[in-house]
């Protein structure tokens, strides 16, 4: 990786950290946000053999239309049209309902890139991680069950391109299913 490669990289963790800076993760323990925005670079960096430093860009920041005031033009302006097309094409349009947003992403993912889909099945994997982890406060065993499930559709429909990020995710799935089928049900949402 060039030194300008790797100055991209490294500034998209430095903006993304930042932007997410007041955020923490859903799970229990209220983890930074950023550790998911790391976990997620760090899959893609070690399954993607390609030098892609614009993936591991689009990593960093794949969360940051979604979740914090940035806008299309800023990413474009800081790291360049491809990640900020990247980041895009994985982001929900707030717009619609959530139900219809999840329904979307299964929908639509066979005619993403492929790098936007080794991106979602990279997250994915990160979320049925944390599912085990540190659970989402005050979600129920049915719900958690519902979230794998959801999972599972969107991957399915992104996988059969690299071997080390289906294991890595396949290994993620059958691990929550097994922990989170064994729970006791408590109360929740
Ligand atoms: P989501 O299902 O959208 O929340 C999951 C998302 O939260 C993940 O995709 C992940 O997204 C992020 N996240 C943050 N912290 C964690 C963590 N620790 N572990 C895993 N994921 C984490 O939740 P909403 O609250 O938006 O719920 C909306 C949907 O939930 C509705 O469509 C409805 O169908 C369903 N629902 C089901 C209920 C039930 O009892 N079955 C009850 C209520 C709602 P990212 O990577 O983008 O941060
Ligand atoms: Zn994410």
């Amino acid at each position: 990786m060039s030194a300008r490669d790797l100055a991209l990289v490294t500034r998209a963790a430095d903006f993304a950290a930042r932007a997410h800076t007041a955020q923490h993760r859903k799970g229990l323990a209220k983890e930074p946000y950023v550790n998911h925005l790391t976990e997620v670079a760090a899959l893609l960096a070690e399954a993607v053999g390609d030098d892609d430093p614009d993936l591991i860009a689009a990593a960093y920041l794949h969360d940051t239309l979604e979740d914090t005031v940035t806008v299309y033009e800023d990413l474009v302006g800081q790291f360049g049209v491809e990640v900020a097309k990247l980041v895009a094409e994985v982001t929900d349009d707030k717009s619609l309902p959530k139900a219809e947003r999840k329904r979307l992403q299964v929908e639509t993912m066979p005619r993403k890139s492929a790098r936007a889909q080794f991106l979602k099945i990279a997250d994915k994997t990160s979320n049925l991680r944390s599912l085990v982890s540190s659970p989402p406060a005050g979600w129920s065993k049915a719900r958690l069950l519902e979230y794998i499930e959801w999972a599972e559709a969107v991957a399915s429909q992104a996988r059969g391109r690299n071997a080390v990020l289906d294991a890595a995710f396949l290994a993620a799935l059958d691990n929550a299913w097994r922990e989170i089928s064994a729970k006791v049900d408590e109360e929740g949402s």
